[in-house]
């Protein structure tokens, strides 16, 4: 048993064996996969060589399923997605969509955990609620 990420639209799994599967567009319009870890707070993530993003550069991000975007309608810099744990529960998960900002956010209906080193640039804790 473990973790699922779903779409927050479709509620497809986003998972494959264990990476997270995603649509994703870079700054010139380019799309590609891009399979993320799905441990939270790891920022290891995989695509074809043949996609290039930059460090920097700030990526959209689809629904690998439905194709709607996962943007996050609290930030402009932020996407979300849906997390049921192995015992269930589920949790919203924002994570920052510039290529190489480590910053996640795990939000359920009591708590808030950031994890990530680069979360203090967004240190109003206002913003995410
Ligand atoms: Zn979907």
């Amino acid at each position: 048993m473990r973790a699922y990420y779903l779409c927050p639209h479709c509620r497809g799994i986003l998972n494959a064996k264990d990476d997270i599967i995603l649509s994703a567009e870079n700054s010139k319009g380019e799309k590609g996969l891009l399979l993320l870890h799905p441990e939270i707070g790891n920022y290891s993530s995989s695509k074809s060589k043949k996609f290039k993003i930059d460090k920097g550069d700030k990526l959209s991000l689809y629904c690998s399923i439905c194709h709607s975007s996962l943007d996050s309608k609290k930030h402009k810099n932020f996407a979300q997605i849906q997390l049921l744990d192995v015992n269930n529960h589920e949790s919203t998960i924002i994570f920052s969509k510039i290529y190489g900002e480590k910053v996640t956010l795990k939000v359920d209906e009591s708590d808030t955990l950031s994890y990530g080193e680069h979360c203090k640039r967004y240190s109003d804790p206002e913003w995410f609620l």
